[in-house]
């Protein structure tokens, strides 16, 4: 078996201290899993949730979830993917054998080795400078010169670039598939998107492939309201600080609600919001995740009496296999503009400075280059 080889990684050691770039030792691929180098990683509101402690998860942790690169190796038993394709890591790797995996809803996964941050036979796949192990979050770590990844997390793709690539990962998949796959979105619905970071962008994306209308977008920032109407959406509310304002100016726009409105920050006020705006018989989607202890509150009588509903939508129901390849050529086709949603392209050294800026809810998605 090779040696592992030195690479650099940024480590998260303490749930809400930085972030830093540290050199760690890789081990080769063993049987059913693959190396790849990572040439994208963006940074993704999930990837602050951990760094700041809003959800419990063990350290020391290669952050990153969100990221492309090519196949440089594959261990014993791989079939696919092969030496040289591109591909795309899903953060849920499915294990295949789980009721959820085996009904077909492999996104509600909870037996893959995403939940456990460490290689399906349970090894960390790093290990640092004084020999102690390095986990890799969920089971990915994308953020690292070169990762090993159990192979049901490598995508194949279509070559496209990498930075869009990446973001097919997470941003795009929980986003363009909470419209089409989860909410099933019919043409002609109206929909409202409450926040737009690179998961609210993605959710007007999807909205516009889905030939939805009109299409409102809500955000605090003028400037990602402008982004958004350069990207198909018909009207843009500013977001103030009083929320019954807000949802009385997403009726205005929507003829009395929408039929859909999704949340896509993960923040319980913005949640409320969604549940709160629209019309009956209408679905509040709710997209984004907020800190594991937060409630939220809806009233209820309005929403039994207009026959509303809420849905949860885990990573945009994605079938990575079916959707990943996809979505990848649907950008090729200029259907799909993923590079407008990319802020920025940063160093592994930058991605601290890069979750403070999306702590601060600035610019759409960052994307680390190693
Ligand atoms: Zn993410
Ligand atoms: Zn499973």
């Amino acid at each position: 078996m090779p040696d592992p080889i030195r690479v650099r990684a940024v480590v998260l050691r303490a749930q809400g201290a930085p972030v830093a770039v540290e050199e760690l030792l890789l081990a080769p691929p063993g049987p059913g899993e693959v190396q790849v180098r990572i040439r994208a990683s963006g940074v993704c509101r999930s990837d602050l949730h951990v760094r700041d402690g809003d959800w419990p998860r063990p350290v020391p942790v290669v952050i990153g979830h969100e990221g492309a690169g090519v196949v440089e190796a594959v261990g014993a038993g791989v079939a696919s993917p092969r030496v040289g394709d591109m591909v795309v890591l899903s953060w849920n790797a499915p294990c295949l054998r789980c009721g959820a995996c085996r009904g077909g809803r492999p996104w509600l996964c909870s037996g893959g080795s995403a939940a456990t941050h460490r290689l399906p036979g349970g090894r960390a796949p790093f290990r640092d400078a004084s020999d102690g192990e390095v986990l890799a979050y969920l089971a990915v770590g994308t953020m690292a010169e070169r990762v090993v990844v159990p192979a049901e997390a490598a995508i194949g793709v279509p070559e496209i670039d990498p930075a869009a690539a990446a973001l097919v990962g997470c941003a795009v998949s929980t986003g363009v598939g909470a419209v089409l796959r989860t909410a099933e979105v019919p043409a002609g619905a109206s929909v409202v998107v409450v926040g737009l970071g690179g998961v609210g962008l993605s959710v007007l994306m999807g909205a516009v492939l889905a030939c939805a209308g009109p299409i409102v977008v809500v955000d605090r920032d003028a400037a990602k309201l402008a982004l958004a109407g350069a990207l198909g959406a018909t009207a843009g509310i500013l977001a103030g600080s009083d929320a019954a304002e807000t949802a009385a100016a997403i009726r205005d726009a929507t003829d009395g609600g929408p039929d859909f409105a999704f949340e896509a920050v993960g923040t319980t006020g913005s949640a409320e919001l969604a549940i709160s705006a629209v019309r009956a018989g209408g679905t509040a989607v709710l997209v984004g995740i907020p800190a594991f202890t937060e409630r939220a509150s809806l009233a209820v009588y309005p929403f039994v009496d207009g026959g509303r509903r809420i849905l949860g939508s885990a990573y945009g129901s994605t079938v990575a296999t079916r959707d990943f390849p996809l979505y990848a050529r649907l950008h090729r086709e200029g259907r799909l503009p993923i590079e407008r949603l990319i802020e920025e392209r940063i160093p592994l050294d930058g991605v601290e400075a890069a979750l403070a800026s999306l702590r601060r809810g600035e610019g759409a998605r960052r994307v680390a280059i190693p």
